[in-house]
């Protein structure tokens, strides 16, 4: 869930380092964040910028936990995944890619998470073109089977797939996909 809203608007590679060393001091734990000065916690989250905004946003989230869920995450992630999207949406910081990254990742709930890469990327297949986040996930949603693996999986493939080859001057002669891609035709 830390990850999640740690990586809005930067790489992976810079939350890690973020996530490494809140396990090193023992901060993974929504009592500790929950209760630590933001100033600290905002030291921590640092290197994976906008660090007023994010540690704030954490924070946010390990209260409420705190408040509503007996500070038990997988309290919450238990319940319907509908209402869990809800109550994540209802969230400082928390929109549609971040709720639907934390149910998947750490709730394993079969939620297609349709970022701006995995859009960008059906679109060029000719699959579907649009910029609408509900439309585009509803539209896989509908041709997957409820499988988080498989899902987890996918995004993964796709979000890798779009950062090395199909980036925004995408690499067609390098694609091991080229010969389905409507793009190339
Ligand atoms: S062929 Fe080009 S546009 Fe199509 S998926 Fe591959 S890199 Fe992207």
């Amino acid at each position: 869930m830390v990850g999640a809203l740690l990586v809005q608007q930067t790489m992976w590679e810079n939350v890690e380092k973020v996530l490494s060393d809140l396990k090193c001091r023992g901060l993974m734990d929504v009592q500790a964040i929950a209760s630590m000065p933001l100033e600290d916690l905002q030291e921590v989250v640092r290197p994976a910028g906008f660090y007023r905004q994010k540690a704030s946003r954490i924070q946010n989230l390990a209260r409420h936990i705190v408040h509503h869920h007996s500070a038990d995450p997988c309290r919450m992630l238990e319940k319907d995944v509908g209402e869990c999207r809800v109550e994540l949406l209802s969230l400082p910081g928390i929109g549609d890619e971040t709720a639907d990254a934390i149910l998947l990742f750490a709730g394993r709930k079969p939620k297609f998470i349709a970022a701006a890469y995995v859009r960008r990327l059906l679109d060029r297949l000719g699959m579907i073109s649009s910029d609408d986040y509900g439309e585009v996930q509803r539209f896989m949603e509908s041709r997957l089977p409820l499988d988080a693996e498989l899902y987890m999986r996918l995004y993964a493939l796709m979000v890798h797939h779009a950062r090395t080859v199909c980036r925004a001057r995408p690499r067609c002669q390098d694609c091991c996909i080229r010969y389905r891609c409507r793009f190339t035709r």
